[in-house]
C-alpha cells in the first residue's frame, strides 16, 4: 500500500480490559530498536466511551492496535478499511493519513504466517475451527486465499457459526456434530478463549486425527495445556504467540512505513515469559 506517511503523533492499544496485554513489551522493543522516539500505551476504554475516544485520536492523528471487545465497532466506525478489514468486519490496526481514519485487519496475515511457520499446508487444507467470534473470522478470511481450502466452524452458539459461515459461503460451514466434524481435518485452531486462564481444551486429544497439526490463537506463557498435549501425542502444535508477533510487525508496517525488527520484538516477549 503506497501511501504519504507522517509520523503518528502517539501509539496506543484500545481495549477493555487491557492489563494483561503483551503488546506493548514488543511494540517498544521495536520502538526503541528503530530509535522512534514514541512509546506505545494502553488505554482501557469502556464501550460506551469509545466514540469519543475515537475522535479524539483522530484529531490528534494517533495509530494503535484494538483489542477485545472493540475490533467490530472500530470497524463500524472507521472511515475507510483495507479489503481484508472490510471482509472480516473487524480492526484491529488504525492510523489517521491525510485526517482519514483508517482501519486495517492484521490477524488474518499475522494467522497466515503462523501457518506458515508451524509448516502447515495451506493448500486443500481442511481446517476445524473452535470458536466464532473475531479471530475465527480471521481464520475465514485467511482460508478464503487458500486454494481449495475449506473451514469448519464448531461453535457453543450454533447461531453464531451459522452467520459466520453465511459470510464466507465459499469456504465455510458449520461442523457437523459430534467426532464426524473431525473427520479429515488437516488443522485444528482454537479461536476461543479456553485454555487462556484455565486448563480447559478445546477437544480431547484422542480427537485430533493422527496427521492433523494444531494452532492455538491463545498466547499464554509456556503454551496452552492443549498445545502441550498436542505436541506430547505427536502434533505439529503451536501457541498463540507467532500469530500475536506477526499482526504486530506487520500493524507496525502500517505506522511507520518500515518493517520493525521481528527479533528484538520475539526477545522482548519471550524474555518476559
Ligand atoms: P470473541 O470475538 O469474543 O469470540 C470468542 C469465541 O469463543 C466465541 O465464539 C465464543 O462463543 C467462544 N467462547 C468464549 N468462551 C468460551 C468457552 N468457555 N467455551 C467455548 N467457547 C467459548 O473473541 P476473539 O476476538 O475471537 O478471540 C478469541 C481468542 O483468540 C482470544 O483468546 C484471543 O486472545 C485470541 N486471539 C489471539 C490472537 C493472536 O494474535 N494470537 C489474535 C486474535 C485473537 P459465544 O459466542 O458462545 O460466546
Amino acid at each position: 500500500m503506497t501511501r504519504e506517511r507522517r509520523r503518528p503523533a502517539r501509539v496506543v492499544l484500545l481495549g477493555h480490559p487491557i492489563a494483561h496485554s503483551r503488546s506493548p513489551l514488543f511494540q517498544n522493543a521495536a520502538l526503541r530498536a528503530a530509535r522512534l522516539p514514541l512509546q506505545y500505551g494502553t488505554l482501557d476504554v469502556p464501550p460506551e466511551a469509545l466514540p469519543a475516544v475515537l475522535r479524539e485520536l483522530k484529531a490528534e492523528g494517533a495509530a494503535g492496535n484494538v483489542t477485545i471487545p472493540h475490533k467490530e465497532a472500530v470497524a463500524e466506525a472507521c472511515d475507510r478499511l483495507t479489503p481484508i478489514a472490510a471482509r472480516v468486519g473487524a480492526v484491529n490496526t488504525f492510523w489517521v493519513e491525510d485526517g482519514v481514519l483508517w482501519g486495517d485487519n492484521t490477524d488474518v496475515a499475522g494467522f497466515d504466517a503462523a501457518v506458515v511457520a508451524l509448516g502447515t499446508a495451506r493448500k486443500d487444507a481442511k481446517v476445524l475451527c473452535f470458536g466464532a467470534g473475531g479471530a475465527a473470522a480471521a481464520v475465514c478470511g485467511a482460508v478464503e486465499h487458500w486454494p481449495g481450502a475449506s473451514v469448519r466452524l464448531r461453535s457453543r452458539s450454533r447461531e453464531r457459526a451459522e452467520r459466520l459461515a453465511a459470510r464466507f459461503p465459499e469456504v465455510a460451514r458449520v461442523a457437523p456434530s459430534g467426532t464426524e466434524a473431525f473427520a479429515g481435518a488437516t488443522l485444528l485452531v482454537n479461536a476461543t478463549p479456553v485454555g487462556l486462564r484455565d486448563d480447559v481444551m478445546p477437544c480431547a486429544i484422542a480427537e485430533i486425527p493422527r496427521d492433523a497439526d494444531v494452532m492455538d490463537l491463545v498466547y499464554r506463557a509456556g503454551d496452552t495445556p492443549w498445545v502441550r498435549a498436542a505436541r506430547g501425542a505427536g502434533h505439529r502444535a503451536m501457541g498463540g504467540r507467532e500469530m500475536l508477533l506477526q499482526q504486530g510487525a506487520l500493524a507496525f508496517e502500517r505506522w511507520f512505513g518500515i518493517a520493525p525488527d521481528l527479533h528484538v520484538m520475539r526477545q522482548a516477549l519471550e524474555g518476559a515469559e
